[in-house]
């Protein structure tokens, strides 16, 4: 059986490589674990071996985690990331117990989310999703709506703009792949010249990290790279 560690060891080798390939240095390209659907104890394991950021996809499943390892780990200092598709009656346990949203994609959602952030905690960190592949099966704002839900977003006070995410149309074809994580490069670069803090750039999963980091991801989210298959 492979374990956690065996399977970081792979991923980080994997993220070293590509970030050499393209120039830059590993530690500008964070691991964001993606533990949804996986038991609290992969997560406390995954956080033994130095992980601190957590991708959640499931509200309900995201806040009884969040709330698990801050009874059995407290004091851990990890980060919890909301990187599901937001339903507009599930932004209040959103706010009141991630650290990040990564899956921004409408105004109404971000003044919810702004307005139901409780004000003792830091602001909401926000990026916005993209939908760079244009399908229509896919969540995420047109690259050309992005610069108006970012102005609103900069605007409110309990969120913070830290950048965008995408999840390209998955391929094989490994030209396809570099041309649309460059689009979101582009993108990201334009979108920096208005909002000079924003600092990540969320794209590139297990199976496509390489061509990500080659083109500017600064974060690549990885479930099954890391935890192994999931059974959903
Ligand atoms: C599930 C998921 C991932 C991780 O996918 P794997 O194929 O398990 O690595 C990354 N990003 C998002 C938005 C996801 O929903």
């Amino acid at each position: 059986m492979t374990t956690i560690a065996e399977r970081l060891s792979a991923v980080s080798q994997r993220i070293k490589a590509a970030a050499q390939d393209a120039g830059r240095n590993p530690d500008s390209v964070t691991l964001l674990a993606v533990s949804k659907r996986k038991p609290l104890k992969d997560i406390e394991a995954a956080l033994a071996l130095g992980l601190r950021a957590f991708g959640e996809n499931y509200v309900r499943e995201g806040v009884e985690k969040i709330q698990g390892l801050a009874q059995s780990r407290p004091g851990h200092g990890a980060q919890w990331h909301y990187i599901g598709p937001i339903q507009s009656n599930k932004t209040a346990p959103i706010a009141e117990h991630f650290d990040w949203v990564q899956s921004l994609d409408r105004a109404k959602l971000a003044q919810r989310l702004n307005d139901q952030r409780p004000s003792h905690l830091n602001p909401l960190q926000i990026c916005i999703q993209v939908n760079i592949s244009g399908e229509s099966s896919k969540s995420g704002l047109a690259p050309e709506e992005v610069e108006t839900l970012a102005a609103l977003v900069a605007s409110l006070p309990h969120l913070e703009l830290r950048g965008l995410m995408a999840i390209p149309k998955a391929t094989d074809d490994q030209e396809e792949q570099h041309r649309q994580f460059a689009a979101m490069k582009a993108l990201f670069d334009r979108l920096k010249e208005k909002h000079p803090q924003i600092d990540t750039l969320s794209m590139g999963m297990s199976g496509d990290l390489e061509a990500a980091i080659m083109e500017g991801a600064t974060m690549v989210r990885l479930g099954t790279a890391l935890f192994g298959t999931r059974t959903d």
